[in-house]
Formats: structure tokens, sequence, C-alpha cells
């Protein structure tokens, strides 16, 4: 009997080593090797000065007297639009509005169509304009082209996104029969045989823009190979966004790992983070700090944190300060 008490007892042995040994040496993390890192946040990243402006006038009205609703989100990023919440800001969407009386309402950077003025005057409601001055403009650009195409039975083409709520304040000003393309591909729904008038959304790519005016001069050559085409285009496209892909690819270039902060609903966050994706491959898209992945820090020692026109400085920064725990 003793020599089968001593073989169990040494299997056992062997087993209750061999568990200890592995998990030693098989840790059931990968392991990653964390360097001293440089954290920089980009300068020229955070709100452009139509959200700076659409917020500070919200804070000010907050102070002044409670409730203030807001028609949609003030800026694209829940955070923001969480913090403005907590102070009091009451969001509320377009079909709220028909049912609101004797109110403040705030209208955000992104501007309304002319249909929101209307019913504000009917229900009685204080509107605290908050529209972005280049948003303005372009509203009133559009008014313009509109009645001038009107005459001439010509169309409106607007370069952008179906259903955002600047494209939704811009298609107001033609009565809503504004042709909206926003690939190359939908230029079809355009009449070449008519006027054309063509704008975008202050978000959109430049040189998306151009390619399409490029692309609508070929075919207007096709159907009308002898004759002057009626086709005039505004490149109605915010700087504040544009000038900021430059910047980026510049700063995106100088660090290992880039960090872009933005809420995925913005539409200018989405275009940015892709310009800095391009330019590095190691570019990683967060909305908030718990969406920090140890796994991008291994043996990196520059990190380069950036946002969109409607990231605050306050989130790049709690993001940067989540990123340093990686750091050694
Ligand atoms: S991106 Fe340009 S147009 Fe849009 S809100 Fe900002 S400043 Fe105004």
């Amino acid at each position: 009997m003793q020599p089968f008490f001593d073989l169990l007892f040494g299997f056992v042995t062997f087993i209750r080593n061999f568990l200890f040994l592995s998990s030693i040496f098989v840790p059931s993390q990968p392991f990653f090797f964390y360097l001293k890192m440089n954290i920089t946040i980009d300068p020229h990243s955070g709100f452009c000065f139509g959200v700076v402006y659409a917020i500070e006038i919200a804070e000010r009205e907050l102070k002044l007297e409670k409730p203030l609703y807001c028609l949609g989100d003030i800026v694209h990023n829940n955070m923001e639009v969480n913090r403005l919440r907590d102070e009091g800001l009451i969001i509320i969407e377009h079909k709220d509005l028909k049912n609101l009386k004797d109110s403040k309402v705030l209208i955000r950077a992104h501007g309304e169509p002319p249909e929101t003025y209307q019913i504000a005057v009917k229900n009685n409601l204080h509107l605290i304009d908050a529209s972005c001055p280049i948003v303005l403009k372009l509203q009133n650009d559009i008014q313009y082209g509109f009645h001038e195409m009107k005459k001439k039975n010509g169309q409106i083409v607007i370069f952008g996104k179906e259903g955002h709520a600047e494209v939704n304040g811009l298609k107001g000003q033609t009565h809503d029969t504004a042709i909206v393309i926003t690939h190359l591909t939908e230029i079809e729904k355009i009449d070449f045989f008519r006027p054309i008038r063509l704008y975008s959304q202050t978000t959109m790519s430049i040189e998306e823009f151009l390619t399409i005016v490029e692309l609508l001069k070929e075919r207007l050559n096709q159907v009308n190979p002898t004759g002057v085409s009626d086709f005039e285009w505004d490149d109605s496209i915010c700087r504040q966004v544009s000038n900021r892909s430059g910047l980026l690819q510049e700063f995106s270039a100088k660090y290992q790992v880039i960090i872009f902060v933005s809420g995925e609903k913005s539409s200018n966050g989405m275009f940015l983070y892709q310009v800095c994706k391009n330019v590095n491959p190691k570019t990683f898209l967060v909305s908030t700090r718990e969406e920090i992945r140890c796994e991008w820090f291994s043996e990196v020692n520059e990190v380069g944190v950036c946002g969109a026109t409607s990231t605050p400085m306050w989130l790049m920064q709690e993001v940067a300060q989540e990123i340093r725990k990686f750091s050694n």
C-alpha cells in the first residue's frame, strides 16, 4: 500500500508545483512595458469661437434665470452637454418646441430654419439666439441664392449631411427645396440643364468640395459642350475647421501615439480624427477618459492629445491625466 500512497503524494505535489509555476510564467494578462511619457495637449484643439460663444451665452442666461431650454444638444459632446445639464440647461427636441409656451429657448451655434422662429412667435417663446455668425451669414447667402434661382428656374445644391442640424437650417432658407449631396455619387440628383448654385455645410472637407466643383464642371461641359453654363459655387467651409486639419497633420506627425478626443456625433470630430489617423496610424478615438486602453502606451514615450472644435479643453486635460497613470 505504501508505494501507492508515495506515488499519489508525488503526483499531487507535481500538479501543485506545475500550477504554481504556470501562474508565474504564464500571466493571464499580456505584459506591457511602460516608459516615462511626455504628454502634450494640442494648443490649437478645443472649442471654435462659435461654440465658445454659444456656451458663454448659455452659462450667462442660466445665472440669470432658470429654466433655460436648448433646442438640441448645445454641442456634439455628451460630456459638455451633461456638465451644462447639471447647471440647469434642459435639452429639448424640435417636436417638443410646438408644445412649449412662454419660455426661454436657446438656439445653438448650428442655427435654425425660419420655421423655428415662426413657432417661437406663435408660442410666446423668448429666443436666445446663439447661432454662429458664420452660419448666419451662410443662411443669408443661401436665402439670396434661392430667390435668384427662383427667377431662373435654377437649383440650390448643398454639400453636407442630410439631417444634420446646420443643414436643416440651411435647407429651411429654400423652403426645403435644396438638393443635399453628401457623396460624389449623389450628383445625379442635380438637373444639369438648369442653373446651379452650390454651397457647403461649414464643417465639410474643402478637398471634397473642390472635387465636386470639378465634377460638376465636367458634367456641364458634357451636356452643354458649346454653351456657357450657369453654375456658381460658394466655398462656405469654416476656416476654424479646415485650418485645423493642416495644424493637426503637423501635430500628429510629432508623436508616437495620438489620442483624439471627440463625441461620435461631431461631424468635424470624425473628419479631424481621420485627418490624424491618415498621418499617424497609431491614432485612437475616445470620447471619455474611461475609454483609454493601457495597451496603447506600451514602450511609448511621446503622446499627443488633441480634439475637435466641439471638444472642451477640460476633457482633454482629464484624458491626459488618465494617460499619466501609464507613465513610469
Ligand atoms: S465650426 Fe465654424 S461655423 Fe461651425 S460653429 Fe464653429 S466657428 Fe461657427
